[in-house]
């Protein structure tokens, strides 16, 4: 089995349920409060963890006790912690308020992530030496992205970048990536072209494989997935599942999917992995708490 290593966000959850988010000067009573840990790095290499994948972590926490239960996390869900430091100051945090009307309103503060610098990777270059995969998402500074796929394309290691959250990018990272995993939205920035139809997608994503990107794997929620390449274009559809709570999602669709090409699955296969996994994860509540081991991926029926 090939090894693979993320490279991002490492995060706590405070969630918030409520009946109304109080408004300025106001005071109000929550229903329920919860503590999940989550972060779209450390969120897609739980999920590797879990489908008996063999996956390291490169991120920091806080020096804080949100640090250490997050190391925790970690390494309970079989990914290896040995090169995530701790830091001075405050793990990252997403606060998020909980509507019962469903409605969310979401803060993030990076804390530690915010460190994760252009000199830690130089630190950790021997563990992107050792490694096959790199996965890289946004909620770490874009330049470290940037350097660390640059690195690990001259050590011919496969990069796969998540762009979420959406923004602009430079045009080097776009050509140090392998696979570009992002949902319509995120394209759309990528791209600055229209994604709100298949051939609008196929269009937005032409673009990004004339740059050299060799798969582009666009999500579309409970749609599913259109995988692109120069030469072909596939869609998979979603399974049909009861969804209670779609965060993570998309993180346990890339962790499902590169577990599947870590293990030598073929493309199809390795995104039919990660749609499976995917689905289980929308039928459960939280990030980390609602993905799947293998054993419940190889039971669903869909
Ligand atoms: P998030 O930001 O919530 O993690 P995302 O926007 O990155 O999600 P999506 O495109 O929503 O990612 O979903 C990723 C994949 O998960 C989809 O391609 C699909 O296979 C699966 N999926 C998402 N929502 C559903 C759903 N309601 N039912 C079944 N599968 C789903």
């Amino acid at each position: 089995m090939k090894k693979i290593l993320v490279v991002g966000s490492i995060n706590m959850d405070l969630v918030t349920i409520c009946e109304r988010a109080p408004k300025g000067g106001e005071t109000l009573f929550g229903k329920e409060f919860l503590q999940i840990p989550g972060g779209k790095g450390a969120n897609q290499a739980v999920a590797i963890g879990k489908l008996n994948g063999n996956v390291c972590m490169l991120g920091k926490v806080g020096s804080d006790s949100l640090g250490d239960t997050l190391l925790g996390s970690l390494k309970n869900n079989n990914v290896n912690i040995k090169h995530v430091e701790k830091v001075e100051g405050s793990s990252g945090i997403a606060k998020i308020i909980v509507e019962e009307n469903g409605e969310n309103r979401i803060l993030v503060v990076p804390g530690a992530n915010g460190k994760v610098d252009i000199n830690f990777i130089e630190r950790n270059i021997e563990i992107i030496e050792n490694s096959d995969y790199i996965i890289a998402q946004l909620e770490i500074p874009v330049e470290t992205v940037e350097f660390l796929f640059k690195k690990a394309k001259s050590l011919n290691k496969t990069t796969i970048l998540n762009p979420a959250p959406g923004r602009i990018l430079s045009r080097e990272i776009i050509e140090y990536s392998d696979f570009i995993i992002p949902n319509e939205s995120e394209l759309e920035l990528l791209t600055g072209l229209k994604t709100d139809s298949e051939d609008n997608i196929k269009k937005a994503g032409k673009v990004l494989l004339e740059l050299g990107v060799k798969g582009l794997l666009v999500t579309m929620g409970s749609k599913g997935s259109l995988y692109m390449t120069k030469s072909e274009s596939k869609f998979y559809p979603a399974y049909k599942v009861k969804a209670l709570d779609t965060t993570a999602a998309g993180d346990s669709f890339i962790g499902g999917f590169a577990t599947g090409l870590s293990k030598g699955l073929q493309i199809k296969d390795a995104i039919n992995l990660g749609t499976k996994v995917a689905a289980i994860s929308v039928t459960r509540r939280g990030a980390q708490t609602s993905l799947p081991t293998l054993d419940e991926v190889i039971a669903f029926k869909g």
